[in-house]
């Protein structure tokens, strides 16, 4: 079953979720649909549609101002979370290791984490792109994760939000290494998703593609005109 994630950043009214969630649910799909939201929009789903939050905290509970535990993120009804999305790395400057913490914290309260990695310009220009992918992957992951308890997500940073799309030779060599690195780890059983510049005009390729489980989508996720035709093409 191929997943569909969309990514509605800091963008969304309680009514437009519903006419999305109302949108989603006339789909005659086979893939898992799942919708990242802002904390204020998180509600249960339904069989039609995971909600999901963007992230949550590395901690439980306490004085930590302005942040969500994963906790108060599954008492809304949420199953999923985002953790180490590149926006939220660059914002609270998450290394591996703080991304391991909140996904361990989504795991812990029965969240499904979508665990982020990628690389930026610089590094795929050096040439240590690969590198820091599967140190992504290594890393990010939490030490006691189980089979199937989390997702990742391989979003190229140079490309995310830019309208950039790598070749599929570029995301199949990506997919690969981090296929190879799961395993190695004895995660045979873990999606992958990519994200980037994901659109109804390239996402039957992209989800074509070998080691392709899925798709992350930001921008073309907002407007269902954009995201219901992403999901029927992603047959
Ligand atoms: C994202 O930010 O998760 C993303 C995939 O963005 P976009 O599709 O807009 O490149």
């Amino acid at each position: 079953m191929k997943i569909i994630a969309g990514n509605w950043k800091m963008n969304g009214t309680a009514a437009q979720l519903d006419e999305m969630i109302a949108a989603v649910s006339n789909v005659a799909t086979r893939a898992r649909v799942i919708l990242c939201v802002p904390y204020t929009l998180l509600r249960a789903g339904n069989a039609n549609i995971m909600i999901a939050a963007q992230n949550v905290s590395k901690f439980d509970a306490g004085a930590h101002t302005g942040d969500v535990s994963a906790a108060q993120v599954r008492a809304t009804g949420a199953t999923a979370t985002l953790v180490g999305h590149s926006e939220a790395r660059a914002a609270l400057g998450d290394t591996n290791a703080d991304v391991a913490m909140r996904a361990q914290n989504a795991i812990n309260n029965d969240l499904m984490p979508i665990i982020c990695v990628g690389e930026t310009d610089t590094e795929r220009d050096l040439g240590t792109g690969a590198d820091v992918v599967r140190r992504g992957v290594r890393e990010s992951v939490p030490q006691n994760a189980k089979n199937g308890e989390f997702i990742i997500a391989y979003e190229p940073r140079w490309a995310i939000g830019r309208g950039i799309t790598p070749s599929a030779p570029q995301i199949m060599d990506m997919h690969k290494i981090i296929r190879e690195t799961l395993d190695e780890m004895g995660f045979d059983n873990t999606p992958v998703l990519y994200g980037a510049s994901v659109t109804a005009q390239n996402v039957r390729d992209i989800i074509n593609i070998k080691n392709v489980d899925g798709v992350l989508v930001g921008g073309a996720s907002l407007k269902k005109q954009d995201f219901i035709p992403i999901i029927e093409n992603a047959e």
